[in-house]
């Protein structure tokens, strides 16, 4: 028994919790946590600063020619227990959690170029393995032959329900129905993009959480990453 260390890559339609459980499985197994929505929301949120992207218009190639001054990267935040996401040297952690960056984020996500210097980014992180990714196309493109594949799923109306729960705390004052119309048409936007669109790979486990507790669904995948380390 060698226990390398292996890549895990969690995908699924937004809000389906893969952040949270994500985040549980690196800490048991001491490995790196890689949001990479968190990635997209930082762009979008730069987009939204400079007046590149509102609710009725998007300049895509004004974007495209200023990817290259956009610095995103992530600082571990020893507190918190996990990496917290940086856009040019500040901490924007809280600001592309809202419902506004959410409303726009798939807009930015469907522009190849802005994949492009993501997925880029995305690989260097895990090339040395031992790293867990959430996100869309973890499996399919950013990588392809992680040794674990978690395809997460949940009904929409729990999803929606999850993050009410969470803006709410948060102290954002949001409707149930904007934050349910916002989870179906992310859902629509993610799957239908031309340029890797969100599709379980073909070797990815499919699991359903609408019925599951934080603990049963923390078990029933660490179970699986465990075994496959236990034999690589
Ligand atoms: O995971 P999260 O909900 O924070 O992701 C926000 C958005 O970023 C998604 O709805 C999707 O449009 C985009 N995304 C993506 N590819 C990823 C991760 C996120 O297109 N790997």
């Amino acid at each position: 028994m060698t226990n390398k260390k292996i890549t895990i890559a969690i995908d699924g339609y937004s809000s389906t919790g893969k952040s949270t459980v994500a985040k549980q499985l690196a800490k048991h197994l001491s490995y790196t946590y890689v949001d990479s929505g968190a990635m997209y929301r930082a762009i979008t949120l730069y987009a939204m600063q400079q007046g590149f992207i509102s609710d009725s218009f998007l300049d895509k190639d004004g974007l495209v020619s200023k990817l290259n001054d956009v610095s995103i990267s992530f600082i571990y935040n020893e507190g918190l227990g996990f990496s917290e996401v940086y856009l040019n040297g500040i901490n924007v952690e809280k600001e592309i959690r809202t419902l506004k960056v959410s409303q726009l984020v798939s807009k930015i996500a469907a522009i190849p170029e802005v994949r492009m210097k993501l997925v880029e980014q995305q690989h260097a992180m895990g090339i040395n393995k031992g790293v867990v990714m959430d996100g869309r196309d973890i499996g399919t493109v950013v990588f392809p032959d992680a040794e674990l594949k978690i395809f997460m799923v949940a009904s929409a109306e729990t999803r929606a329900q999850r993050r009410f729960k969470e803006l709410i705390e948060k102290g954002e004052v949001v409707s149930f129905d904007d934050v349910l119309k916002n989870v179906q048409e992310r859902d629509y936007l993610d799957t239908t993009r031309k340029d890797s669109p969100l599709v379980k790979a073909e070797d990815a486990i499919e699991i359903d959480n609408s019925e599951l507790s934080l603990e049963e669904q923390f078990h029933k995948i660490v179970k699986l990453a465990e075994k496959i380390i236990s034999k690589a």
